[in-house]
C-alpha cells in the first residue's frame, strides 16, 4: 500500500461495537444511516461493520449510495429515501431497494417502473410530522387510499410507515411530544382504513438518547454508530465512541524569528521566536477555514495549537520556543485515543460533528485500523 501521508483511520470493530449498544439500549432493531459515504466515514466498510454489529437494516439518501451497497455484496433491505422526479425508479427496483414515498406524484412514478420490470416496490409511507422536509402532509389522506387501492391490487408492498424529528436532540423542546402524536394519529388514521403500517420507524440518534419511547418497530441511527451524540453530551443510556482518528504527518518543522507574520493575509505575528509545523491538510480536506476559537491537534500526546489561516491544502501549527518535533513525526487532528474530538472542532468552528465528519475530503484515504 502506498504510503499514507494523511488518513482518516476508522476502527470499524468500535463501530460494530457502537452499532451493538444501540440495539442493546432500545430492544429494537437497527437501520444504520450510511448516507454521505457513511458520514466520512466509507459506505462499504461501514456498513458491513453495521451489520456486524447486529443492524438489519441500512438507510440512504439516494439510490445510488444504495446501490453501490448492493455492487458492494450487501443483500440486507435498504431503504432510500432521497428521490426527486427525475429518480431512475427501475433501478432500484432491480437493485431491491425499499422506497419512501411522500407525494401522488412518487408512487405513481414507482409504479411506472414497477410495470415496466414486473417487480412489486417496497414501499415506506412518510409522514411529515413537523420536520416539513419530506413526508406527505395535505395529502396524506389521498395517498393513503391511492395506497390502499395498490395494496388490495397486490401492486406494491407497505413495509413501513415512516416520520423524521426536527429535534430530537433538544429533550424540552415541545416539537418532539408534537411530532410523536402527530405520528401516531397517522399510524391510527391506517388503521381506521385498514391499512397495516408495517414496520413503523420515527426515532433518529438524537431520541435513541433522550425518549426511549419513541423506538416503536425500528430505530434509525447515524451519528451514533459513528461514535458521537448529538448535542455533544455526554449519556449512559448508549455507549458509544468515535470510530475516526484523523491524522497527518508533518511536511516541515522550522524556527521562525519574532515578528514574522504566518500564512494567507499575515493574520498572524509572531511576538517570539517560535517553531512551526506544517501540516499537509487543508480546507479542501474539509478543515474549516473559520474557527471562533483555538482549534488544536496533538503531536506525541501533546496538544498544540494551529496558528494563522488554514489554506487549501495545509495549517501550520505553533510548536513553540522549544521542540523536539521532527518533519515525519505524526500529528492527530481529533481521534479516540487523543482526547480531540469533531466535537471540540464543531464547537470552534460554530458547526456541528455531522458536518465536521461528513465534510471530510475525498482525497483522504479512509484507512482500517
Ligand atoms: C440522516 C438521517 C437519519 C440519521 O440521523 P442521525 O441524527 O445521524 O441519527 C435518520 N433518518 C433520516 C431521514 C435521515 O435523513
Amino acid at each position: 500500500m502506498a504510503e499514507q501521508i494523511f488518513a482518516a483511520t476508522i476502527d470499524y470493530q468500535q463501530l460494530s461495537a457502537n452499532a451493538s449498544s444501540i440495539i442493546k439500549a432500545t430492544g429494537v432493531p437497527l437501520m444504520a444511516v450510511v448516507k454521505a459515504d457513511a458520514y466520512g466515514h466509507g459506505l462499504i466498510p461501514s456498513a458491513q461493520a453495521a451489520l456486524t454489529g447486529g443492524a438489519a437494516w441500512l438507510g440512504t439518501a439516494f439510490i445510488d449510495e444504495a446501490v453501490k451497497l448492493r455492487e458492494g455484496g450487501i443483500t440486507a433491505p435498504i431503504l432510500a429515501w432521497l428521490t426527486p422526479p427525475t429518480t431512475d425508479f427501475r433501478r432500484a427496483l432491480e437493485f431491491t431497494i425499499d422506497l419512501s414515498v411522500s407525494s401522488l406524484e412518487q408512487l405513481s412514478a414507482i409504479i411506472s417502473a414497477s410495470e415496466v420490470i414486473r417487480v412489486r416496490p417496497r414501499i415506506h409511507l412518510k409522514v411529515d410530522t413537523g420536520m416539513t422536509r419530506g413526508g406527505a402532509l395535505d395529502e396524506f389522506p389521498v395517498l393513503v387510499s391511492a395506497l390502499g387501492e395498490l395494496l388490495d391490487e397486490e401492486r406494491i408492498e407497505l413495509v413501513g410507515t415512516w416520520s423524521h424529528l426536527a429535534c430530537a436532540d433538544e429533550p424540552k423542546n415541545p416539537m418532539n411530544l408534537n411530532q410523536y402524536s402527530r405520528f401516531i394519529s397517522a399510524l391510527e388514521y391506517l388503521e381506521s382504513e385498514g391499512i397495516n403500517p408495517g414496520i413503523r420507524h420515527l426515532a433518529n440518534s438524537g431520541a435513541i438518547v433522550h425518549f426511549p419511547n419513541f423506538a416503536f418497530d425500528m430505530v434509525r441511527a447515524g451519528l451514533l454508530i459513528y461514535g458521537y451524540i448529538p448535542g455533544a453530551i455526554t449519556t449512559q443510556r448508549v455507549r458509544v465512541k468515535p470510530v475516526m482518528e484523523l491524522s497527518a504527518d508533518i511536511a516541515l518543522v522550522k524556527r521562525v524569528p519574532a515578528g514574522a507574520t504566518i500564512g494567507y493575509g499575515a493574520t498572524t505575528r509572531l511576538p517570539e521566536d517560535r517553531y512551526i509545523a506544517l501540516l499537509p491538510l487543508g480546507y479542501a480536506d474539509g478543515i474549516p477555514r473559520r474557527f471562533d476559537s483555538e482549534l488544536l491537534c496533538t503531536i506525541g500526546g501533546i496538544r498544540y495549537p494551529l496558528i494563522g489561516r488554514v489554506s487549501m491544502d495545509q495549517v501550520t501549527v505553533d510548536l513553540g520556543a522549544q521542540t523536539s518535533i521532527k518533519a515525519g513525526d505524526r500529528a492527530i487532528f481529533f481521534g479516540p485515543d487523543t482526547g480531540l474530538t469533531a466535537d471540540d472542532w464543531a464547537m470552534a468552528a460554530g458547526t456541528i460533528s455531522y458536518e465536521i465528519l461528513s465534510r471530510l475530503g475525498a482525497r483522504i484515504p479512509r484507512v482500517a485500523r
